[in-house]
């Protein structure tokens, strides 16, 4: 029994963890779904402690529940895409290929947290790439554990955010591995996608991530930091309307005021034309 909830726990928490990109009806069906099958053990239970007799048989029968639900937990752990060598998000077998990836950089700074609420709100996934200088206080990375614990993957985007080939390969090394030092200590765990500054790798930064565990990453399009779309209205119809937003589009958003403002229109811009945003945890990694 202490078995049986204990997996039902693990799997409520997988789904929840993976679920988050499918749209708001995917999800709350999956969640019922596990709901209906909670419902239906206890129901079972009840009806094992009404019949003694049967302990054994159900025992073996619970067993084999949990072998099914390892089964479950595994299969959603199978990357259902991948990262292309454009850095679009392509399907590996036949997920949907509509999709596409929010990517949030700069992170976590003045509007991080609460584009993460904006965009746990939505149920819509995310990558929000960080920055070391951005989590020297325990605050600020109380606020990393906070974007993560609301389900949004934690990419590595450098310690100083700084242009890659411009320094010496040991510099390179500790932007990129003092970063992960500095995640895992406030999150336990590493980051799985790297996204140098300004797209700018080296073959050295390219070695390094890969020993890392780390895949890379840049992007499909992105406008932000340029001043003509630094409002709420130009940077939602730019984001929505560019001709470079396509299946597997990878898009790159900042830790800005404007695209805080911006977020929830984005999103629903994009699911009105058709596209499913990816959950990054579905994502194939090194
Ligand atoms: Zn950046």
């Amino acid at each position: 029994m202490k078995r049986l909830a204990t997996t039902i726990i693990i799997v409520l928490l997988v789904i929840g963890g993976c679920s988050i990109s499918s749209s708001n009806e995917d999800k709350d069906s999956s969640v019922d779904q596990v709901k209906d099958e909670e419902n239906h053990d206890d129901n079972d239970n009840i009806s094992t402690s009404k019949n003694e007799e049967n302990d054994e048989k159900e025992e073996i029968a619970e067993d084999k529940e949990a072998e099914d639900d390892k089964e479950e937990v595994s299969k959603s752990m199978t990357p259902l895409y991948e990262v292309n060598d454009v850095w679009s998000i392509v399907p590996i077998d036949n997920a949907n290929d509509k999709v596409v990836l929010l990517t949030i950089d700069d992170a976590p700074d003045k509007y991080g947290l609460e584009m993460a609420h904006t965009l746990k709100e939505l149920d819509a996934p995310a990558i929000f790439f960080v920055n070391g200088h951005f989590l020297e206080t325990p605050e600020k990375k109380e606020e990393l554990k906070e974007i993560r614990d609301m389900g949004f993957m934690i990419g590595n985007h450098t310690v100083t955010h700084a242009y890659l080939p411009d320094l010496s390969e040991e510099e390179q090394k500790e932007e990129i591995v003092e970063l992960n030092d500095l995640v895992e200590d406030a999150l336990d765990e590493r980051p799985k996608f790297f996204r140098a500054p300004n797209g700018a790798n080296t073959d050295y930064t390219k070695k390094i991530a890969k020993e890392e565990g780390m895949t890379l990453m840049n992007w499909s399009y992105g406008y932000d930091w340029e001043e003509e779309y630094q409002t709420k209205e130009a940077i939602t119809e730019i984001m929505l309307n560019t001709e470079l937003l396509s299946n597997g589009s990878n898009l790159l958003m900042h830790d800005r005021e404007w695209t805080a403002k911006a977020l929830e229109d984005i999103v629903t811009g994009l699911r009105e034309q058709g596209y499913e945003l990816v959950d990054p945890h579905t994502i194939k990694t090194e």
